[in-house]
């Protein structure tokens, strides 16, 4: 994750829209700030009897549309700015799917990895204990994010049922099929991002198939990575946290997996080439896709990127002044609040089904999620195009109007 302040980022994006088209200053200034910005304690005994208290969050930004709507982060870098920022884009993002949500996100200051699951499940517990008067089917509807993973939300969800009785399940979304969670959940993200690619491919004059290289090989990254290969485009490269592997003929993705399984990463994988996750960022391709964190594109590498276009599946992996740079280069960008909106897209079929208490089938989903992401990437181009601006401001001012008319 970069240095910058993700939140100041957020607001240079929003000044830059507002040059762009008068959406009036009373309305502008009311998405300066949140509507409610939530810290809290919670303590944990640790496995050695010692008691620890971590830093959680939660930042309800905007709920013009529907009720607050965002993912839980669980990082040693999680701090305040950044989920203000994440939880603006949040409120964008809702609107440019179309979905009755407004915007949110949570956090808790930890890395999980250094706590056993007996101590994860009481960290997870603590969050809906402190929050739990916030949050509800109708107020505020978490979900996972990075390190939070389904079994989380179902722990969520149970001490929440056992705080308020709410028996829908509908609080938390992206939780396991078999306690209300919704199928393609998990896809979702990587498919949904694929469509949106997919239907703005020819506009901004990239192949039928393409190189591909992607940053990040977690939930997103890894599924884009395999939807991207199952449709007839190469991945050349892939990375993450600690390395990154290149061939330029394209690498075989289950025996990519296999090999991180068993030796416990990427590097050395057999017939490709071990390189950092900097020189990842700048080999040459038709399309990269950044799907690990914020601030990895900035004013210091946005010169040296030679991909043809950029799908941000990743939230905020592109700084604003170094958008400028890739627009001045005529390299196209596909935003993060209309390419990962098929996450939070899903995310409400699931909270629709608890509500209705429906079962609907991967089918059904994926037939319900198409439509939407070709609607909204279409007009989306067609708002950058008219605006004369690209397609991040096109987002921005298409998600604006949205909110605006239900917010007057
Ligand atoms: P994840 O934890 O499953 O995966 C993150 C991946 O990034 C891992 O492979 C990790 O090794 C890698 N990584 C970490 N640091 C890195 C670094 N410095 N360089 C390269 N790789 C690095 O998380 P995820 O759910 O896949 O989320 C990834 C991004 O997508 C985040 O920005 C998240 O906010 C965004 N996002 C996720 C969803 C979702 O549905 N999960 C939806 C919308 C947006």
């Amino acid at each position: 994750m970069g240095m910058q302040n993700p939140f100041q980022n957020t607001m240079t994006q929003l000044d830059k829209v507002a040059q762009i088209k008068d959406f009036g200053d009373d309305f502008i200034a009311r998405l300066r700030q949140p509507d409610r910005d939530i810290r809290i304690s919670i303590p944990i005994k640790m496995d050695n009897g010692s008691v620890k208290i971590f830093e959680g969050y939660r930042v309800e930004y905007n709920n013009a549309l529907g009720p607050y709507k965002g993912g839980i982060r669980y990082h040693p870098d999680t701090e305040i700015n950044e989920v203000k920022a994440l939880a603006f884009w949040m409120t964008l993002k809702c609107a440019v799917a179309g979905i009755p949500m407004g915007g949110g996100k949570g956090g808790i200051t930890v890395d999980p990895k250094k706590l056993s699951s007996g101590e994860l499940e009481q960290l997870s517990r603590g969050w809906v204990k402190m929050l739990s008067d916030v949050l509800g089917p109708h107020k505020d509807v978490p979900a996972p994010d990075v390190n939070t993973t389904p079994e989380i939300m179902a722990w969520m969800t149970d001490e929440f049922e056992k705080i308020t009785g709410d028996r829908t399940k509908a609080t938390f979304t992206g939780k396991p099929i078999e306690k209300g969670g919704s199928e393609g959940r998990g896809e979702a993200t990587g498919l949904g991002g694929f469509y949106v690619f997919d239907t703005l491919r020819a506009q901004i004059g990239l192949p039928n198939k393409c190189k591909v290289v992607v940053q990040g090989f977690g939930n997103v990254g890894g599924n884009a990575a395999r939807v991207f290969v199952e449709n007839g485009h190469i991945v050349i490269a892939i990375s993450d946290s600690k390395n990154a592997i290149v061939n330029e003929n394209g690498l075989d993705l289950e025996k990519v997996e296999a090999h991180k399984k068993n030796t416990g990463g990427l590097k050395d994988f057999p017939g490709a080439i071990n390189i950092t996750n900097t020189e990842l960022l700048e080999l040459p391709c038709d399309l990269l896709v950044p799907a690990a964190f914020e601030n990895v594109i900035t004013d210091a590498n946005a010169d040296k990127i030679k991909a043809r276009a950029i799908l941000e599946l990743a939230n905020g992996p592109i700084t604003p002044e170094a958008d400028e740079i890739l627009f001045k280069k005529g390299i196209n960008v596909i935003p993060d609040i209309l390419a990962n909106s098929g996450g939070v897209t899903v995310s409400y079929f699931e909270w629709d089904q608890n509500l209705k208490q429906q079962h609907w089938s991967e089918e059904e989903v994926f037939d319900k999620l198409r439509p939407m992401l070709e609607d909204a990437s279409k007009k989306i181009f067609e708002k950058a195009r008219e605006s004369k601006t690209h397609l991040r401001m096109g987002a921005f001012i298409f998600a604006l109007e949205r909110i605006k008319a239900k917010m007057l």
